[in-house]
């Protein structure tokens, strides 16, 4: 493996004794994936050179490998893809009967399954997530929301929505790097099925599982300008939901930027919906099943690197069983695998850019400085790429600005709580939204907690499931708007 990360230990730690199974390298070959040296714009069924961008290079965050040069859209590069969408949508997609739009989703979902070891593989080498999770997660998941859709888009009738809800016209569609082709279907399978055209825009970092998925709709034969694909960064993504052609945004991504969008499109009768980021309570009781719980923290908080906006980045625990939780964590913490993402065995990748390592570090020596208690794991860091350990603060403050701020990174603060009162004014006490997790054996408990925490999706006895028909999004600073379910489709239609 020419491009797998050299290991040295540098990240070292007291740390209880476990047992760690050595494995022999098993690395997915990238040889199924062929990457051009360079990519153009998607618009209007074809890839086309930008007229007014510029050309940016997207790297291996694990390697720091050039990947690609692929282009960034300017604002005339915008319009063309806006007018393309336009007219696909009022001459072809709009009118055509749903159960004409089904066959194509249900053509791009199984061409997607047919392709899903070189999307797997291009997303692992764009992203930096091991290769076990964007095989048995983002791609699966991706195919089936357009399975899911497919199956609505000659139903919308019967959605709950009215007896005829219209299409919105061109939706204009800004993802992020974490789930790069999961949120790009997460986005276009409603927006389609309820016969919108879409201009979507991925994220500068990850462009490349996008620009694939353009592959797949070409081959799908779908109707030139159903979805058109413009890589940029923020400045792209600034113009396409200021167009004046565009009829509803769709943004996932900071909140920050998130109001930004807010504040612009204020007055100009868009319709808007917000996924952004999240600060999750994953809360332990202590007649939860524990070694199960621990399971789940570590699914919740360093799964995809802790780069999921629903990441259960709060550990709330019982005090009467915190010393045993926080224990029997570190010791599976120590057997977790960091390293090339491509290996198969691999349970922590890189992180996605530079730029997304200086942030988790800045947080997390903010944590030490306050006054928290830092641990990670004996661990080695290779020496090329982004790499952050598996990182857990105990003694953490609800002040701490660890325990307010969302660090989208492998780093887990631990509170503690004695009573499900203070549980839930403890969960509660964030400016965000999107998740939380409960672990007990009551049910009655589980419900009482459901009611209390002001969450938009919490889970129970588990934590970071996803499933197409369920709605997920958030509110408060986690945004608003649903994607997923029959509640995804009201977002993309007029009712
Ligand atoms: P980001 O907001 O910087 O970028 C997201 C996307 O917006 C990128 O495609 C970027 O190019 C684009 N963008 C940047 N500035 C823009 C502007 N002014 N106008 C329009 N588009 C602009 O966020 P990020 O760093 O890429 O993603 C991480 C954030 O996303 C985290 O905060 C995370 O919580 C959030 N997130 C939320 C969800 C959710 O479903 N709620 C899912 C994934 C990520």
């Amino acid at each position: 493996m020419s491009h797998a990360p050299r290991a040295s230990p540098v990240t070292t730690s007291e740390a209880p004794p476990a047992r760690r199974f050595e494995y022999a390298p098993a690395p997915e070959s990238r040889a199924v994936v062929n990457i051009r040296p360079s990519y153009g714009l998607f618009i209007d069924g074809e890839f086309v050179e930008p007229t007014d961008g510029s050309l940016f290079e997207t790297v291996n965050p694990a390697t720091e490998e050039v990947l690609a040069e692929v282009s960034a859209a300017g604002p005339g590069d915008v319009d063309r893809a806006v007018v393309a969408a336009t007219r696909a949508q009022r001459e072809v997609w709009g009118s055509m009967p749903g159960k004409e739009r089904a066959k194509y989703l249900f053509r791009v979902a199984r061409i997607m399954q047919e392709r899903a070891r070189e999307l797997a593989v291009l997303e692992t080498l764009d992203n930096g997530k091991p290769i076990r999770e964007s095989r048995d997660v983002d791609v699966p998941l991706a195919a089936a929301h357009f399975f899911y859709y497919a199956g609505w888009a000659d139903k919308l009738a019967y959605a709950g929505l009215g007896p005829a809800p219209r299409p919105l016209g061109v939706a204009g569609q800004v993802v992020p790097w974490n789930f790069p082709l999961l949120m790009a279907a997460w986005k276009l399978a409603p927006a389609l099925a309820a016969g919108n055209t879409c201009v979507l825009k991925p994220a500068e970092t990850t462009p490349l599982s996008a620009l694939l998925l353009a592959e797949i709709l070409q081959q799908a034969e779908l109707p030139p300008g159903v979805v058109n694909i413009l890589t940029g960064a923020g400045d792209t993504g600034a113009a396409l939901v200021a167009h004046p052609g565009v009829a509803k945004v769709a943004f996932t991504g900071s909140t920050e930027v998130g109001k930004s969008i807010q504040r612009s499109l204020a007055g100009s009768g868009k319709h808007l919906t917000l996924e952004l980021g999240g600060k999750a309570a994953n809360v332990v009781f202590e007649d939860a099943p524990l070694s199960q719980a621990i399971e789940g923290i570590v699914n919740g908080i360093f799964f995809n690197q802790g780069h999921v906006c629903c990441a259960g980045s709060r550990l709330l625990v019982q005090e009467s069983v915190a010393e045993q939780v926080v224990e029997g964590l570190k010791s599976r913490l120590q057997t977790l695998r960091l390293g090339d993402p491509l290996d198969k065995n691999t349970d922590l990748g890189a992180i996605n850019s530079p730029q997304q390592l200086e942030k988790i570090r800045e947080l997390a020596n903010s944590g030490e400085d306050e006054g928290a208690e830092r641990w990670s794991p004996t661990c080695a860091l290779p020496d090329r790429g982004y790499w952050f350990p598996p990182t857990v603060f105990t003694g953490v403050a609800p002040a701490h600005r660890i325990a307010r701020e969302e660090i989208f990174g492998p780093v887990l603060s631990v509170l503690t709580f004695r009573t499900p009162e203070e549980a839930v004014a403890k969960a509660n006490n964030t400016t965000y939204g999107l998740s939380a997790g409960v672990w007990t054996e009551k049910g009655s408990r589980i419900l009482w907690m459901a009611q209390q925490l002001r969450a938009g999706v919490v889970w129970a006895n588990t934590f970071n499931r996803f499933d197409p028909t369920s709605p997920f999004g958030g509110y408060r600073e986690s945004g608003f708007g649903r994607e997923g379910g029959r509640h995804g489709l009201a977002a993309y239609l007029d009712v």
